[in-house]
């Protein structure tokens, strides 16, 4: 971490986003404004997802934002989780509605309701369907992109003659988010199943992937629910088996949030602002004129040249002709977490050279601009490589696996703030009690994120009472 993420790591990174021009705050408290570079990093997490969701056979639709009282009442527990952040419509065209009505904060209920009338026979299944929208879910405490009242997200749901095919999809879809956060936005992540009292609500099971930010902090990056057959009897999805009987369908729902963009932020950023993983980067690659350049046009003509050149192998290219000191446009343009900068100057150009300057890098290299654009190309392919390589390494510093009880987790939190180190996550044991999770929660902050798949360890004795575990658990402090 760097001096000012040290100090206010919230601060650093609310600073960031609004100097890089991500966000804007409005009236409406928790209710933020996507500005177009925010927005993009969105648009290609987007191509990415659908373009894997399409080729797992599954298609996008829509679905309405208002959601009647009663839909809520058919599922016991699902009302119980989401009642207190609610947001109703209760008015209309000034007469108040007969039923007031929900601003979505998931679409289970309204989507149960449809495909009991879509779902008739073993011949309607699988039903695999995505949406993009927006949902509401009324925050106390709000943090742009992480945790707002209304953000945007995509939501799976699907329907199964039996539990091992939903099962399957649950697991497909977890690991599809894995693969699209790890690859596209360089964030490892340990996947593995959520504890009873972090399950949704609703769910039988629910599986999600967990990344470390850079303040050691939990972000959940993603959701998949096997909700068995929870939903199918709250709504009546029903279809005729090949035997003519009735049979309820087995139903998965999966999810990713805006808080994705958030999260590439607090993995990647540094002291000079963003630093973008080049998928996903709105801006792949900026071209700046320095030295005289407006008394010299070979030096435009040169990089309209370059220009034309990336932007035919399809990399985000911009040229930032703009009257601003060169200085003032590399701080810029590092700010915005811009991948690789492209200098050129009268001298580079008799040397038919010019200076690139990769984001997380810190020397400026001369390269021959005859053989520029593959090496911006191989540039952008090992940065992506890097960035998640990095964040890896952090990750594996600050997990620790040696904190076995709750006294030595209490000892393991005053030495890291001694030492100005941060906690991170500890590998613990946990015998299957909510007694036990909570009496953590509440002594350290700490909340299990999940139980991997692939424990680096397995642990014998529960970190609250010492007994036998039935459970290698993730604890950390989360957002
Ligand atoms: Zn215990």
């Amino acid at each position: 971490m760097t001096n000012q993420q040290q100090n206010d790591f919230t601060k650093w990174y609310i600073d960031t986003i609004q100097k890089a021009d991500l966000m804007d705050y409005t009236p409406v408290r928790g209710c933020i404004a996507f500005k177009p570079d925010g927005f993009e990093i969105w648009e290609h997490i987007q191509d990415e997802m659908n373009r894997r969701f399409k080729e797992t056979g599954h298609r996008n639709a829509y679905f309405p934002m208002l959601i009647p009282e009663s839909f809520f009442q058919k599922e016991k527990d699902h009302i119980e989780g989401f009642a207190p952040e609610l947001p109703w419509v209760t008015e209309a065209a000034g007469e108040k509605l007969e039923e007031r009505l929900a601003l979505r904060p998931t679409s289970e209920t309204m989507i149960g309701h449809l495909y009991s009338n879509w779902i008739k026979s073993y011949r309607d299944l699988p039903v695999l369907i995505n949406q993009w929208a927006n949902v509401f879910r009324w925050e106390k405490k709000t943090l742009p992109f992480i945790r707002t009242s209304e953000f945007l997200w995509q939501e799976g749901h699907t329907a199964h003659v039996d539990e091992e095919e939903a099962r399957q999809e649950t697991m497909q879809m977890l690991n599809i988010y894995k693969e699209v956060v790890e690859e596209l936005l360089a964030i490892p992540v340990y996947d593995g199943q959520k504890t009873p009292s972090e399950r949704f609500a609703g769910a039988v099971d629910t599986y999600s992937i967990e990344a470390m930010m850079k303040d050691g902090k939990a972000v959940q990056a993603g959701t998949s629910h096997y909700l068995g057959t929870k939903f199918a009897e709250a709504f009546d999805i029903k279809y005729l088996n090949k035997e003519n009987k009735h049979q309820h369908v087995h139903t998965t729902s999966w999810g990713t949030s805006t808080r994705l963009i958030g999260s590439v932020i607090m993995v990647h950023g540094d002291e000079q602002g963003l630093v973008l993983p080049p998928r996903v980067a709105p801006t792949q690659v900026v071209l700046i004129p320095v030295g005289p350049w407006k008394k010299n046009p070979a030096i435009m003509e040169k990089l309209d040249e370059l220009y034309a050149a990336l932007k035919a192998k399809g990399i985000r290219v911009r040229l930032d002709d703009s009257d601003q000191s060169p200085g003032y446009k590399f701080n810029e343009w590092e700010l915005k977490g811009v991948p690789v900068r492209i200098e050129l100057g009268p001298r580079d150009l008799e040397n038919n050279q010019a200076l690139i300057k990769v984001r997380d890098l810190t020397e400026k290299e001369s390269v021959e601009i005859a053989v520029i654009v593959e090496r911006i190309e191989e540039e952008l392919t090992t940065m992506q490589t890097r960035l998640l390589e990095k964040a890896r390494a952090f990750r594996d510093e600050n997990s620790h696996t040696n904190v076995d009880s709750l006294e030595q987790l209490k000892q393991h939190l005053t030495d890291s703030t001694e030492n100005g180190t941060i906690p991170g996550w500890i590998l613990a044991g946990w015998c299957g009690e909510d007694a036990c999770e909570e009496n953590v929660k509440n002594e350290t902050k700490f909340t299990t994120r999940n139980i991997p798949f692939n424990p680096p360890a397995e642990k014998a004795t529960c970190i609250n009472c010492g007994k036998d575990s039935k459970h290698t658990v993730w604890f950390g402090r989360a957002y």
